[in-house]
């Protein structure tokens, strides 16, 4: 893993000054939760931060050096001191083994210099046994061990290790500074809002998704969804689900409908707009009753509260479209 000079991105600088002035004064929380939306950059920010840690000649802003042995090994990614724990390939739970593991070698052995670091990424798929294994390092800190937790739903974490934990938010930034941000990476200004609009105003999925050209597809499907409604190109909510299913992972698919149900709220309360366009995509003409379409929206915040991403994908989508294409009959 190569050092990461331009972290933290901008809108974490609040974030990063704060755990500086916290090293200074040497009051760092041992464990760190940090949460919020996929593509804000919280896996960077923790990276960052593990090799700040480790660095032997930190700069003034508290970042890695990027000359000392220390960061010379991260760069490398063969640091003995900074350990990751995932799912393995194929599964969604961080196994208790991986758990046990990281305490017997890390915590308990003698590293390579005074901290460690353990980022585990998602932390919520810490399951039941794996959590109550890492509890005990919670409850009682050692001295130069850092337990840095990302997580996208931190809802699902145990309150027993939330409570535990520092908790670091990251929210996306003002819209001003993720299109400058985007710019600066080369991303047409013209684009840019659009693609935000997309990631939910994470810039760095922001930017995966116009780095794969998925703003068109993202579009088109923006456009078959508002034909459900109108009735057109005969559409049919099981083809489509399954179609959808196949391009996009159903989680992301649930916060396109998300921001396509908003659009289709925010042009009603203007009074309709006279059917403009809204990022190229024709609103539904037949305006659906906004009681039915808000009780849809709850329905996916719903979902996403206990997304389980290999469970009835299919079926879960299928009833949404449906739910979508009767709203729009009147018959919800
Ligand atoms: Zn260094």
């Amino acid at each position: 893993m190569a050092l990461t000079p331009d972290i933290p991105f901008p809108w974490q600088q609040r974030h990063w000054q704060q755990l500086q002035q916290a090293r200074e004064q040497g009051r760092l929380p041992h464990a760190l939760l940090l949460s919020g939306a996929v593509g804000l950059g919280k896996s960077s920010f923790a990276t960052a931060l593990a090799q700040a840690l480790l660095c032997q000649q930190p700069d003034e802003a508290g970042r890695a050096c990027g000359r000392c042995r220390s960061c010379r090994l991260n760069a490398a990614g063969t640091h003995p001191d900074l350990h990751r724990v995932s799912p393995e390939e194929g599964s969604s739970q961080i196994r208790i083994d991986a758990v046990r593991k990281l305490l017997h070698d890390g915590v308990l052995s003698v590293g390579e210099c005074r901290h460690r670091v353990f980022i585990l990424e998602p932390a919520d798929a810490l399951g039941g046994p794996a959590a109550n294994a890492l509890l005990k390092t919670l409850e009682e800190p050692i001295d130069g061990i850092h337990l840095l937790l990302l997580s996208a739903h931190p809802e699902k974490l145990p309150i027993t290790i939330r409570s535990r934990c520092q908790q670091l938010r990251f929210l996306p930034p003002p819209g001003e500074q993720a299109v400058a941000w985007l710019e600066h990476q080369g991303v047409p200004g013209k684009r840019a809002p659009g693609l935000l609009e997309i990631s939910g105003g994470a810039p760095l999925a922001a930017l995966e998704i116009a780095a794969n050209g998925a703003d068109e597809r993202y579009r088109r499907m923006a456009e078959e969804f508002m034909e459900l409604a109108q009735g057109e190109g005969n559409r049919d909510p099981v083809e489509l689900a399954e179609r959808w299913l196949k391009q996009v992972e159903p989680g992301l698919l649930q916060g396109y409908m998300i921001s396509w149900l908003l659009q289709v709220i925010r042009q009603q309360l203007d009074g309709g707009r006279d059917g403009a366009p809204v990022n190229g995509v024709q609103m539904p003409r037949n305006l659906p009753n906004l009681r039915s379409v808000y009780r849809l929206l709850d329905n996916l915040f719903e979902i996403q509260r206990n997304l389980n991403h290999n469970l009835n994908a299919q079926l879960i989508l299928e009833k949404l479209l449906l739910d979508w294409y009767r709203i729009a009959r009147g018959a919800y």
